[in-house]
């Protein structure tokens, strides 16, 4: 289906109702652009039941979706814009970044009364493109798609996918590429770097409207307070620290946690070269262009208390009219951040290995599995699923000593860990059932998705991406008719790098 750009029709007047916030700021948080058409634009996907989360009118979307979804038809009462900001990337400041290949059509209020953004990726250039086309390939759209449903239904917090559609024009990359959009849903596209952005720009106005919209729109229970620029930047990294932590207790690599692209709602954000380690190290990095491992697996709580002094810096004159009592009040945050973090990585840690109750010894237990799993080369999901699965009738230990190089080396672990449950006040069942909440048997696996984007694209077959949806909407049930999609990679299948959308 192809429609001319920009049109309205009374039918979508109603496919999405829109309520636009971030339009009304000031006119340097954005720049006003509608998106450029696609010459033939075919709808790949629609999320129905996050569709209907939002209240959009769904039957609308199944029949005007091609077009909304590639930004030939501007749906009734968006108002479309490209967001502005800046960023660390790699360390290196860039005072102007923004949307290049983004365009927020607007905000609507869902059927819970949050607020969610609704933005396309891919669908043009804007005046922050810079160099860049404005536009994406098929793969890391069907890439950005799969992981960020997964790590939705694996329980992280993350921005969601909406919609992708082919635009049935090429784009120049290494390769010539399908062209496609992704329709991006999120709590909003605020990020560390919106505020370095007007920081940088000696623009306390700007950082103070930021900072309230942020605080309206995020922490509503911060109105009011003594402190509350202060407490933002104290609830922005307790956010923080809590979502890097189940990034760890997943596997997941981020990939580029460049501060333009960590949220200030602590949702994950922008799915370039972000992977899911199989065989468990500490070091792993899989992004191409993370050449020094800046953003390593373990790196992550670390590059997380980094960029959040990036935004420290920016709520200084926020904080305190006195730089020095600004200065030791956001560090008093920076440094807290690192026990909040630990706190949670630790409490997550746990209940991986079944603990309901703590005790002292409990960092050491988790950090000595930790190490076995390393020098035994185990997958880091399949064994905490089969961990969980020596809680079945018989209490079969092999299984899960068969994911490590060496099972036998983990008799002492095994031996330390029954007698730590021995003192656990949960009943084996009930043990199990938790355990398996919290260790998933499948996640999106790196060669699993490559596999499905080289059929998407190669062959125009979308059957290995809507079969990948499936399994993983579902990563803590056995679903015994996927039992594949559980296997790490054979050593010809392992991807050992991955790519930005660029
Ligand atoms: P990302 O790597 O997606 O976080 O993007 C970093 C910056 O590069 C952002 O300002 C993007 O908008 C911009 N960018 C990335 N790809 C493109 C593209 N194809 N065209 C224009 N801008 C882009
Ligand atoms: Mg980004």
């Amino acid at each position: 289906m192809t429609s001319t750009p920009f049109e309205t029709t009374a039918l979508d007047a109603s496919a999405i109702p829109f309520d636009n916030s971030y339009a009304r700021l000031p006119p340097q948080f954005f720049a006003r652009q509608a998106p450029s058409a696609a010459t033939a634009p075919r709808l790949i996907k629609l999320n129905e039941a996050l569709a209907e989360e939002l209240g959009l009118n769904v039957e609308a979307l199944k029949r005007e979706g091609a077009a909304i979804f590639s930004g030939n038809l501007v749906p009734a009462g968006a108002d479309p814009l490209a967001m502005a900001y800046a960023g660390h990337q790699f360390g290196q400041f860039v005072p102007q970044l923004g949307d290049g290949r983004a365009i927020l059509l607007g905000e609507v209020v869902d059927r819970n009364g949050k607020r969610r953004d609704i933005q396309l990726k891919g669908a043009g250039q804007t005046p922050f493109s810079r160099r860049g086309d404005g536009r994406a390939a098929l793969g890391p759209v069907l890439r950005e798609y799969i992981v960020s449903e997964a790590m939705h239904a694996l329980g992280v917090p993350t921005t969601r996918a909406l919609a992708a559609v082919t635009t049935g024009q090429p784009v120049y990359r290494e390769d010539i590429l399908p062209g496609a959009v992704f329709t991006r849903v999120a709590a909003s596209h605020i990020r560390v770097g919106t505020f370095q952005f007007f920081a940088a720009r000696g623009d306390d106005e700007g950082i103070r409207t930021l900072a309230d919209y942020v605080i309206d729109r995020h922490y509503p229970e911060l109105k009011g307070s003594d402190a509350p620029y202060l407490a933002l930047y104290r609830a922005v990294s307790e956010r923080q620290a809590a979502l890097i932590a189940r990034w760890l207790q997943i596997g997941f690599i981020h990939g580029v946690m460049n501060t333009d692209n960590m949220t200030i709602s602590g949702e994950t954000i922008d799915f370039g070269p972000c992977a899911f380690v199989d065989t468990y190290h500490a070091g792993t990095v899989f992004s191409s262009i993370d050449q020094n491992g800046r953003y390593a697996y373990a790196n992550q709580p670390a590059i997380g208390q980094w960029n959040l002094a990036r935004l420290g810096e920016t709520l200084l004159p926020l904080i305190d009219a006195d730089v020095d009592r600004a200065v030791e009040a956001a560090n008093a945050v920076i440094k807290d951040y690192g026990e909040r973090f630990q706190h949670h990585w630790l409490a997550g840690m746990r209940r991986k290995i079944g603990l309901a109750n703590t005790e002292e010894d409990d960092l050491d237990l988790v950090q000595a599995l930790l190490a076995l799993m390393q020098d035994g080369e185990a997958d880091f999901t399949l064994a905490f699923r089969r961990l969980s699965g020596t809680m079945e009738a018989g209490m079969d230990e092999e299984g899960f000593a068969a994911s490590f190089k060496d099972p036998a080396a983990l008799s002492p672990w095994l031996d330390r860990w029954r007698e730590r449950l021995s003192r656990d006040p949960q009943a084996t069942l009930q043990r199990k059932a938790a355990m398996r909440r919290v260790n998933p048997a499948f996640i999106p696996r790196n060669h699993r998705i490559e596999q499905a984007i080289q059929a998407a694209v190669e062959d125009d077959d979308f059957s290995l991406f809507e079969a990948l949806l499936r399994v993983l909407a579902k990563p803590y049930e056995d679903q015994p008719e996927f039992e594949p999609y559980t296997r790490p990679p054979q050593p010809a299948e392992r991807v050992l790098q991955t790519f930005c959308g660029t």
